[in-house]
């Protein structure tokens, strides 16, 4: 098994910020992924660290990150077997191939299947659960498969715990034609070019029922707005954008501030979609 040390945060997220993780182990099967599960105890899962935020300070937290092992992409009947660690990227560009179509709601979205899954990552409308059968996953009991209908995952959360590892999971597709899908994809990817650029880590908060997180934000006056290197995109005021000198003590302090306003203006509460992950 792989282990990196002294890894800097800005290195392994899309927000580019944050400490030194002490150590970064990559298990290459599941028999090394159980054992290491055992052996550390407390750990943080990373995937492609595009909802990801680490603390300043040292991470001693030891982080588990999927080996390429975990990258295969498999047919079944009725859809796809794919491994946590393939990036979106792959998995979207592999059903375009195979004229597969179901899961074109997700091309253009960053990271790994495993932190999607995770996330229930998609579009205010879809999330990737919403086309999963079945996961198998990895906690204290060893190696699992989890029914989806025995999941209780909702708007950006797949219903995980924390302590559980995904390993891979079966999509459900049908077969369509090369054509079909790149077309249908096209939408997406084009909405996702109009995102602002730069280092973020998509949209830092949930939508709220009433409204979308980026409206609120933006009717209270806060696009542009900025603590150190960190800023309240004028594209989206959903996105924070970190301007490369961002710490995330600076992103932490502009979260502050943007629930504190929307709670006073709106009497609304924001919760955070991205995950800022301590020592
Ligand atoms: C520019 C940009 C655009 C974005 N657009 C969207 C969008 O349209 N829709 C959307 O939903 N999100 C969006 N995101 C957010 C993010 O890309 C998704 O949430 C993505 O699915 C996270 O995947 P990841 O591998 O990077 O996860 P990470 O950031 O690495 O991890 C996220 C969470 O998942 C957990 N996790 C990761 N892998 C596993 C695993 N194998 N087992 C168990 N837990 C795991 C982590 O512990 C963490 O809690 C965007 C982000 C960026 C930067």
């Amino acid at each position: 098994m792989r282990v990196i040390s002294s890894v800097r945060a800005t290195e392994v997220t899309s927000m580019h910020c944050g400490g030194t993780i002490e150590s970064i182990y990559e298990p290459e099967d599941k028999g090394q992924l159980c054992d290491l599960m055992k052996a550390l105890g407390d750990f943080h899962v990373l995937g492609g660290g595009t909802n990801t935020i680490f603390d300043d300070a040292t991470i001693t937290r030891p982080v588990i990150r999927l080996g390429k092992e975990f990258g295969v992409i498999e047919p079944i009947p009725g859809g796809l077997l794919a491994g946590a660690a393939v990036s979106m990227k792959r998995l979207v560009s592999h059903c375009t191939r195979q004229g597969l179509t179901g899961m074109e709601f997700m091309a253009g979205i960053p990271g790994t299947f495993g932190g999607a899954l995770f996330m229930n990552a998609g579009t205010p409308e879809e999330g990737i659960m919403d086309i999963v059968s079945e996961l198998e996953v990895a906690d204290a009991c060893g190696v699992r498969i989890l029914r989806r209908d025995k999941i209780g995952y909702a708007y950006r959360c797949g219903g995980i715990s924390p302590r559980t590892v995904i390993v891979s999971a079966k999509l459900m597709l049908t077969q369509s034609t090369k054509d079909a899908v790149r077309q249908a994809v096209k939408p997406y990817l084009n909405k996702k070019r109009a995102q602002p650029k730069g280092f973020s880590s998509g949209s830092i908060f949930r939508n709220p029922v009433e409204t979308p997180a980026g409206r609120l934000i933006d009717r209270a006056g806060l696009k542009g707005f900025r603590v150190g290197g960190a800023k309240v995109s004028e594209i989206h005021a959903n996105f924070i954008i970190n301007d490369g000198n961002a710490t995330t003590g600076d992103i932490v302090e502009l979260i502050a501030l943007i629930k504190g306003r929307i709670r006073e203006r709106f009497g609304i509460e924001l919760t955070e979609e991205v995950r800022i992950i301590g020592q």
